[in-house]
């Protein structure tokens, strides 16, 4: 089936282990628990959007090590096309070890690994399949290179492009007009629009003269926004839900939303609908147990 979703995907495997408290300089703390389980944010969103019906592609790169064929199995059993994935030999996939302290905070170290070499030429591969979707998307997890020409090629070919500004890094004048839709948390909206903003009403309105098409800041259990320029913003309210964890919320947003735009839905619902998909996946564990399916998001909505 050819693509509708095209995403240029960070991988990482999340190490995760639970240990009462920060460790200090020079210390060991036995664990209390250790768990592998995917991540990284394009994976995720990638993820989110094949669950939610889209047929995804992935533009990514790994090493060929247990890691590596983590991925493969992972993207392999949600019906993601592998073939723009450059397995990289005598490289390191992707890892993030994390540690979670009893107080629910935590602390992550990120290698990106082989995922540090993507570039314009995966991007450039992958035009074929570009040609023949509605959407491709990206975080700031991967080379801004690789994203900037896939962003390129989107607008020659007739494709939407979706951005998910995490984490937070100051992007180069050239790539915002190429953003159809930027999905920033509140504080990544901020540390883009800079110190000259007061407000996310503020930074929305600097990042729209910049040239972004359009804005859908997500606000966590209050739901999310959306801008555009010369329109009054629209609020999409948070669904109370049980919360087990947070931790990809934001992909499954922008995955969703991605899904949905790609399906031919117009801005706004396609909104409620990431909106309610983000709210679903936040009572699961890890970042992808619990992205839903659309009949989940549909009964949110009814
Ligand atoms: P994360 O970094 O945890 O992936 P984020 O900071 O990128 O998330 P948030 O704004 O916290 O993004 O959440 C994204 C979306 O997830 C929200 O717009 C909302 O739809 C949903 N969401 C997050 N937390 C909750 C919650 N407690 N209750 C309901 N919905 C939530």
């Amino acid at each position: 089936m050819a693509a509708s979703v095209v995403c240029i995907a960070s991988w990482n495997a999340d190490l995760v282990s639970r240990i009462p408290r920060p460790l200090a300089r020079g210390e060991t703390l036995l664990a209390d628990a250790f768990e592998i389980s995917p991540g990284g944010k394009g994976s995720n969103a990638a993820v989110a959007a094949a669950r939610q019906g889209a047929a995804v592609a992935v533009v990514a790169r790994i090493g060929d090590d247990e890691f590596g064929r983590m991925a493969l199995g992972l993207w392999h059993t949600e019906g993601i096309d592998v073939r723009h994935v450059d397995v990289a030999a005598g490289e390191r996939s992707g890892v993030a070890q994390i540690h979670v302290f009893d107080d629910g905070d935590n602390a992550i170290a990120v290698f990106p690994g082989a995922g540090a070499g993507l570039d314009a030429v995966h991007a450039r591969a992958a035009a074929g399949t570009m040609a023949v979707c509605r959407v491709v998307m990206a975080s700031c997890e991967v080379p801004l290179a690789c994203t900037l020409q896939a962003f390129r090629q989107a607008r020659t070919l007739g494709a939407l492009t979706l951005l998910n500004p995490a984490p937070a890094m100051p992007l180069p004048d050239e790539l915002l007009p190429l953003v159809d839709v930027l999905t920033p948390n509140e504080g990544e909206l901020m540390a883009l629009a800079g110190p000259g903003a007061a407000s996310i009403d503020e930074a929305a309105a600097l990042l729209l003269a910049r040239g972004v098409g359009a804005i859908v800041v997500t606000l966590g259990s209050a739901g999310c926004r959306l801008y555009r320029r010369g329109e009054a913003p629209r609020n999409e309210p948070g669904h109370r839900v049980p919360v087990v964890d947070t931790i990809g919320a934001g992909d499954t947003f922008t995955g969703a939303l991605a899904a949905a735009l790609a399906r031919g839905e117009l801005l706004h619902p396609a909104m409620r609908r990431a909106n309610a998909a983000a709210a679903l996946s936040v009572r699961g564990r890890g970042a992808i147990g619990g992205m839903p399916r659309p009949r989940e998001v549909s009964a949110l909505l009814a």
